[in-house]
């Protein structure tokens, strides 16, 4: 057996644009004790971080807020080049990131404030009582290929403002953006509490074994294996993982927007997110209406590699492999009866699959029961509402959903029967836009939330609690020793008198005196 020198980088990894394979850049695939040493350099710079409280974290965050403004056409270049998403898709990673580092930047004073409940009962109001925060020191962010640039702008932001430092480990399918992202942040000059490692599955493996939070997006699979590393090692971890949102369509609906709006959440980033639409239940009145307006826009989409022109809608997936999922998914529902209404096939370059939409389809078929991840839209007739809400919840997952209706009040009576973490009502991904939500997924599509205004940051810290006395002390509290009958008379009495209610108050019980 050859023995590996972990403090050597293994072999570079090439990355490569999917729509034409060409290569775009390499990167090293960090060993073990790599990413050891940029936690310890990482651990090291945090206190300082910390110490410099909100309102001094808040200046370097909003200087990143405008390089990441002031730069957001060479990230959409870069994200371009190594994921082919159309102009527009790939242009709006950078102001989404600005638009959380703003927030994030400009409320952590207030999230990050020392509370102070009131004491629960009177025995205890001779003490103040304090809540504060303290940031994890290191917390490592793991993020998949779908928005190279924008997925680690989510999780980076709170933990900055909370005074964590951080390590980003990026998919190594799509690194150069995170390694961009970071590269802005020492353009800046800030101080060194944001780093990169780069690698594969190995490099996420030792982050989560050298940091101190695990913040997760990628796959229920890969979720699993972090959240058991995790438990043996105590470590909290929040997970963001796979989804399959149904798309529920009233018979009352506003058919022209559901079938634009479920067209662009089925099709945006060609379906290679978390919460795209990936199945939909159409109240049978309106069934044959809703799917040719839904056909007529999917058809419509122009798929490509538009450069710089936003000539195109939607690009290629990311991988060979993402690719093969996609087409099986298509290949086993039409073997099993369903038929493809348009799409259903690569389209022979590079790693484009033609937008896809499917009927005859049924809860049996891969599908429907696994994550797709690509741009094929399932669309399934119910007799009514029960039957949607009921095959919805039908799933393993439970990461979001849409509900399309023109009564807002039945659409929120569907929306609160769904097993899901975000409902939309006539829009699709419209939660994701608003940080003061929680986002996260229930069942196997996650543990915990990103985002929710001040929990996002609370998350990334450990709570404390401080008693102080509120009123001079004497000698000795009531309960420090010695023990002694009258000692225990009293303070039993009083804590009788606290704790119960009524006569009971008084030692008197509705039975008779105790
Ligand atoms: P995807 O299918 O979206 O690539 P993965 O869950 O495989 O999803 O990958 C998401 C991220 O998790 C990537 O950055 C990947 O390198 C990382 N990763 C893969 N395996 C592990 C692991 N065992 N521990 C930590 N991170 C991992």
């Amino acid at each position: 057996m050859t023995s590996v020198d972990p403090t050597v980088n293994r072999a570079d990894i090439e990355v490569r644009n999917p729509a034409d394979g060409r290569v775009v850049g390499t990167v090293p695939n960090d060993s073990p004790d790599i990413v050891a040493a940029k936690v310890r350099a990482l651990r090291a710079a945090q206190p300082e971080w910390e110490a410099l409280g909100p309102k001094g974290r808040k200046v370097w965050m909003l200087r990143y807020q405008d390089w990441l403004i002031d730069n957001a056409g060479r990230i959409a270049d870069v994200v371009q080049a190594e994921t082919s998403k159309p102009r527009m898709d790939a242009s709006i990673e950078g102001p989404a990131a600005a638009d959380i580092f703003g927030f994030y930047a400009r409320r952590a004073e207030r999230f990050m404030a020392d509370r102070h409940p009131t004491p629960h009962s009177p025995a205890v109001f001779p003490k103040r009582l304090a809540v504060v925060y303290r940031p994890y020191p290191v917390v490592g962010v793991i993020t998949p290929w779908n928005f190279p640039f924008g997925m680690p702008a989510l999780d980076i932001p709170p933990a900055l403002a909370a005074g964590a430092a951080v390590l980003l480990k990026p998919s190594e399918v799509t690194p150069l953006s995170g390694v961009l992202l970071v590269q802005g942040w020492k353009e800046i000059g800030a101080p060194p509490v944001l780093e990169v490692t780069t690698g594969a599955g190995g490099t996420g493996a030792a982050v989560v074994d050298s940091v101190d939070y695990v913040q997760f997006t990628g796959s229920t699979h890969t979720g699993r294996i972090i959240a058991q590393r995790a438990g043996e090692l105590l470590k909290p971890c929040s997970l963001e993982l796979g989804g399959k949102d149904a798309a529920i369509v009233l018979a009352d609906a506003d058919l022209d927007r559901a079938a634009h709006g479920i067209a662009w959440g089925g099709m945006f980033n060609s379906g290679q997110v978390c919460i795209s639409v990936e199945r939909v239940y159409v109240e049978a009145p309106v069934y044959d209406d809703f799917l040719a307006k839904l056909t007529r826009n999917v058809e419509e989409l122009r798929q490509g590699q538009d450069g710089d022109s936003f000539r195109f809608d939607v690009g290629a997936l990311a991988t060979p492999a993402q690719l093969a999922v996609v087409k099986r998914h298509v290949d086993e529902a039409v073997a099993a009866g369903a038929t493809v209404v348009t799409g259903g096939r690569p389209t022979g370059v590079g790693n484009f699959f033609a937008p896809t939409v499917l009927v005859d389809v049924d809860h049996s078929m891969s599908c429907i029961r696994e994550e797709t991840f690509g741009p094929t839209l399932p669309v399934i007739k119910v007799a009514d509402e029960a039957e949607a809400i009921r095959l919805a919840n039908d799933s393993e997952f439970g990461l979001s959903a849409t509900v399309w209706s023109g009564n807002k009040t039945r659409a929120a009576r569907v929306a609160r029967q769904l097993e899901v973490g975000a409902v939309n009502i006539n829009d699709a991904f419209s939660n994701l836009f608003n940080f003061t939500l929680p986002m996260g997924g229930w069942k196997t599509s996650g543990i915990g939330t990103r985002f929710g205004g001040a929990a996002a940051v609370h998350k990334y810290c450990r709570s404390q609690a401080i008693t102080t006395p509120r009123i001079p002390t004497t000698q000795k509290e009531l309960l420090w020793y010695p023990y002694s009958r009258r000692k225990a008379l009293f303070t039993l009495g009083i804590l009788r008198s606290v704790t119960s209610r009524g006569l009971r108050k008084f030692g008197v019980s509705p039975r008779g005196r105790q």
